[in-house]
């Protein structure tokens, strides 16, 4: 063998080591890059700046406005006759003839809403300080003054009417005002029309958790059982239940 031959035998042998090598390390499970902080950094899409009120319970920057105290330009009556037709007095409107919705539809949201039962304590049970906060124009949840005043758990104040009951009666005294946030969560609906997941709610009622989340059985119903019908997005609407109960400050706020 003369060096010519030498060196191509041992440069072939090392090719066939090499590849050898190459397969070897190509079946070896990769290893998992070493962690650093930045792996779990997320940078993008920026967190988008909203503009808190100097009270909480103002409207933020991004909130659309349902009624400020002036008039109630963004509520039509449910029934579709026109115009809501509630009085408006004294930055507040009390409970008149009729349902009233919005004239905007919702989906995902959070709603601050003010309340404050008649001033004059009258009537037992569901019959005293009667309205309802219908999210979807569909789910109600339970406007009544429970102050000193019982009635069935699944149908007072903060309840998601005979559906669940709140947690806790966080009640102020009658003239005095109540305020609920709601954050809600619409359920979504098949093509076909069946349920795919349903709606959830978690409501304060000045503060206290009295809803956690809960997840609604479909439209609250008086009597019978609830049961979904597929629809889209969909006005606040607000219940007259023949009792003056009083709404300030609403604001709303897409998710
Ligand atoms: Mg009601």
């Amino acid at each position: 063998m003369n060096n010519t031959m030498r060196t191509k035998a041992i440069l072939a042998a090392l090719a066939v080591a090499l590849l050898a090598y190459t397969q070897a390390q190509a079946q070896e499970t990769p290893k998992p890059p070493k962690m650093v902080p930045e792996m779990t950094e997320f940078w993008e899409p920026e967190v988008r700046v909203v503009t808190p009120a100097a009270n909480s319970t103002s409207a933020p920057s991004d909130a659309i406005v349902l009624f400020d105290g002036k008039d109630l330009s963004q509520w039509k009556a449910t029934d579709g006759k026109g115009e809501a037709r509630w009085k408006v007095k004294d930055n507040a409107f009390t409970v008149g003839k009729g349902n009233i919705s919005t004239k905007q539809e919702f989906g995902d949201f959070q709603l601050h809403i003010e309340w404050s039962a008649p001033d004059e304590v009258k009537g037992t049970s569901q019959g005293r300080g009667n309205s309802g906060i219908f999210l979807q124009d569909r789910y109600e949840v339970q406007v009544l003054d429970n102050y000193e005043n019982r009635t069935y758990a699944n149908g007072q104040a903060g309840s998601v009417y005979k559906q669940h009951r709140p947690l806790v009666n966080a009640m102020r005294k009658p003239s005095e005002w109540n305020v609920y946030d709601i954050i809600y969560t619409a359920p979504r609906f098949k093509e076909n029309g069946a349920l795919f997941t349903p709606a959830r709610v978690t409501v304060l009622h000045n503060g206290v958790l009295v809803q956690n989340n809960v997840e609604l059985k479909g439209p609250t119903e008086y009597i019978g059982l609830p049961e979904y019908k597929a629809h889209g997005k969909a006005p606040i609407s607000l219940q007259d239940h023949g009792n003056p109960v009083q709404y300030r400050n609403i604001w709303i706020r897409e998710l």
